[in-house]
């Protein structure tokens, strides 16, 4: 790993050192500036523009671009015909929007344990949890490793099941060669500052089939056809599905955008796919820096007799959005939160990824969700925590992580 001249310098000398962080240069604000002085501030050209290259990198054959990672898997969970009384079935280790997402359709969220090895869902579980209510198994690339997704397709090819994989930590990550984002009927993208490429707040979908693409671009906008990608306004008024049956005859001239289902305002900007389009150049790099500090904590930390850490099946790369140890508490005289605040104090901005989501509150009091339900999720976040990885770490920041959390160890 060598220290690009181009790296932003963050933290201040001196500040926490956070576990993660945006990396924006001069290219990435003369991107957005050069938008800001365009025509298209919002639903321009460079929303395509970022579609486009999602679709180069990943593979994928439509790329939907919207507001959020949430906004992404809402409206691909309704795009898969998630639908109330419906079940959706994710892991507890995750950020609590991959399953709140089913709930804002109004479906069940049915909750399997994970594979302790690689903290994403068990596959080899998920079978017992599909009742005639599944519609949609939504597993997660927990902290940028691909789940099992090959396994999760020929299930859900048994019990006609969408699989919408919640890949916001998995950007840049690969699966025998192919990147994450080809891999299921759906997946899920997050641009929030700390993942792997930013857009202040954004998302996408990505999928292969056609008939979802234009169901997720109906749902991003209200369900009226056209976006403006690629669509003139009389362009829609001579749209077959738009003005086949006109409410009212006489309409169909020029401004008649009819409307075929209910949507959202989910919309993506042209200034922040300006940013998406400019980081998405540095992908690459930025993934090839979190694997050399991931590297580094791996070959400093996976003989330490107190330490575990995520198993990456062969065969398998990560996106390495976060790095998490767990620690063996039952060999050790301090607890978690001993750690984690020694950590802390040393200037290590950690953090614990995440509460089970079947503990928050919410869950408990829906389902009746309570401690033991899933007992490998609270394990592991018992003992969980998560180091310092951005791109923009010096050689001398991932050093000083691994010395703290060697000293604090001891
Ligand atoms: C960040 C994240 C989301 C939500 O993305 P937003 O862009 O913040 O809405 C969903 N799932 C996981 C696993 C995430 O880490």
């Amino acid at each position: 790993m060598t220290d690009d001249p181009k790296r932003p310098v963050y933290p201040a000398p001196g500040a926490q050192l956070p576990y993660g962080r945006q990396w924006i240069d001069d290219e990435d604000i003369a991107a957005v500036v050069s938008v800001l002085k365009g025509d298209f501030i919002t639903q321009g050209p460079t929303v395509a523009a970022f579609e486009n290259a999602f679709c180069a990198v990943t593979g994928a054959r439509h790329a939907v671009a919207v507001s959020s990672g949430t906004a992404a898997l809402h409206i691909a969970y309704l795009a898969a015909g998630l639908k109330p009384g419906d079940e959706i079935i994710t892991a507890p280790i995750t950020f609590a929007a991959t399953a709140n997402a089913a709930r804002l359709c109004g479906a069940e969220v049915k909750f399997v344990d994970i594979d302790p090895r690689t903290l994403c869902i068990d596959a080899k579980a998920i079978a017992r949890a599909v009742t005639p209510k599944t519609r949609i198994i939504a597993p997660v690339d927990f902290a940028g490793l691909p789940c099992a997704t090959a396994e999760i397709m020929a299930l859900a090819k048994t019990h006609n099941l969408t699989v919408v994989t919640d890949a916001a930590h998995s950007l840049g990550a690969t699966d025998h060669g192919k990147p994450v984002g080809a891999l299921a009927h759906m997946t899920c993208f997050s641009f929030h500052p700390v993942k792997s490429i930013t857009t202040g707040e954004g998302g996408l979908v990505t999928t292969d089939d056609g008939t979802l693409a234009e169901k997720l671009r109906l749902l991003r906008s209200h369900g009226i056809k056209p976006g403006r990608e690629g669509y003139t306004i009389a362009a829609a008024a001579t749209d077959t599905e738009t003005a086949a049956q006109p409410a009212e005859s006489g309409d169909a001239a020029g401004w008649y955008m009819e409307m075929t289902t209910l949507g959202f305002n989910y919309r993506i900007t042209d200034l922040q796919c300006a940013l998406g389009l400019s980081q998405l150049k540095k992908l690459p790099m930025f993934v090839a820096r979190r694997t050399a500090i991931a590297e580094r904590y791996r070959a400093a930390f996976h003989n330490h007799p107190l330490l575990t850490l995520q198993d990456l099946p062969p065969g398998t790369t990560s996106g390495w959005h976060l790095f998490t140890i767990q620690l063996r508490l039952e060999e050790m005289k301090k607890t978690r939160r001993q750690v984690y605040d020694a950590l802390k104090a040393a200037g290590l901005g950690v953090q614990i990824h995440y509460i089970p989501v079947h503990l928050h509150p919410y869950y408990r009091s829906r389902y009746g969700h309570k401690r033991g339900d899933f007992p490998l999720a609270e394990h592991y976040y018992d003992r969980c925590i998560s180091l310092p990885i951005f791109p923009a770490m010096t050689e001398a920041d991932a050093q000083k992580v691994v010395d703290t959390v060697l000293s604090v160890l001891n």
